[in-house]
């Protein structure tokens, strides 16, 4: 009788958990940002999780879980209970991380579900207001003058910027004094006051402020100029190669999301990505959003893993570790 009842509650559990999946999602989704608010991979999130607010019928709320190179969010994304209702934004740092670090508690490529890719934004070669330098030409013959002053600021090994920086400073063969923070949004901040010297950063954060004259920037780092910020040179027209980078952003969501779920989640996002103020609002910021075949979970899959591979000889062959 007993195992029969269990049998019977076990069928009933299942039901329920299916109707749910059906019905979801009744009520707030948080998206986990794995950097400080105020900074770039915050402000794709925040874009991205206000126009999901429509297709979802429910707020999609941003909650912030910053830490230097962005390792703590993925976790508290893994552990999360697997029902929609906690999905994590994150960039090219889930490819970089699992070379990075040697101990990790989250793997990119057995701990999540996926939901697909959103967009990618270049980075700028930035500095404070009082950089003496007028170009990159004097701005590199400065820092290397200086090189046991100045500072470079990025948001911890792992971040963005972190890769950005570690590309610069093997093409340009001089290595700074590294100053991390839980995102560069509060580097920003820093930055503008003078306390940190230069820093590269996504253009979804440096836009406004380069526009509006409050800092200095040196080049971008696609291969082309940026259409929101034609009067930028691009690094590779300025003589430098090998620090190209683009900062592409992804969706996730714990492993064993359930299908009817993830599926809301996948359409979702791509409602959004189509929303007109959403693609006008990323290309204002230097952002290109992936195409609709792109938005999906496995295209975020492949791009991952290929992401992995490429980046896994580089970080190598810099010797570039975490612990
Ligand atoms: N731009 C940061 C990075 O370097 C992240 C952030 O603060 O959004 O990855």
């Amino acid at each position: 009788m007993k195992p029969f009842l269990s049998v019977i509650a076990l069928a009933m559990l299942a039901l329920s958990g299916a109707a749910q999946a059906q019905q979801y999602p009744t009520r707030n989704v948080t998206m986990v940002v794995p950097f400080a608010a105020g900074g770039p991979t915050d402000t794709v999130a925040r874009v991205v999780a206000q126009a999901m607010g429509k297709p979802m019928g429910q707020t999609v709320i941003v909650e912030n879980k910053p830490s230097a190179g962005g390792i703590l969010a993925p976790e508290q994304v893994k552990n999360a209970r697997p029902d929609g209702y906690t999905i994590l934004i994150h960039h090219i740092g889930m490819a970089t991380i699992p070379t990075l670090y040697r101990q990790l508690r989250f793997n990119p490529l057995t701990d999540f579900e996926y939901i697909g890719l959103i967009n990618e934004v270049p980075m700028t070669i930035v500095a404070k207001p009082a950089m003496p330098a007028k170009d990159f030409k004097e701005f590199l013959a400065y820092i290397k003058a200086n090189k046991d002053k100045v500072t470079y600021a990025n948001a911890g090994i792992g971040a963005a910027s972190h890769l950005c920086g570690m590309l610069f400073m093997n093409a340009i063969q001089t290595d700074f004094l590294t100053v991390p923070y839980k995102g560069t949004g509060p580097a920003m901040n820093d930055l503008l006051g003078g306390q940190v010297d230069f820093m590269c950063d996504q253009t979804t954060s440096t836009t406004s402020q380069i526009k509006g004259g409050k800092i200095k920037v040196y080049g971008v780092t696609s291969a082309k100029r940026v259409p929101s910020l034609p009067d930028i040179p691009t690094l590779q027209e300025q003589g430098l190669k090998g620090a190209d980078v683009g900062i592409w952003h992804g969706l996730y969501a714990p492993k064993g999301t359930p299908k009817p779920v993830l599926d809301k989640l996948v359409s979702s996002l791509q409602a959004a990505l189509r929303e007109p103020d959403v693609q006008q609002r990323f290309t204002d910021l230097g952002a290109v959003t992936f195409p609709p075949d792109k938005q999906t979970p496995a295209a975020l899959q492949a791009h991952l893993k290929s992401e992995i591979d490429k980046w896994a000889p580089l970080i190598k062959k810099a010797g570039q570790y975490a612990d």
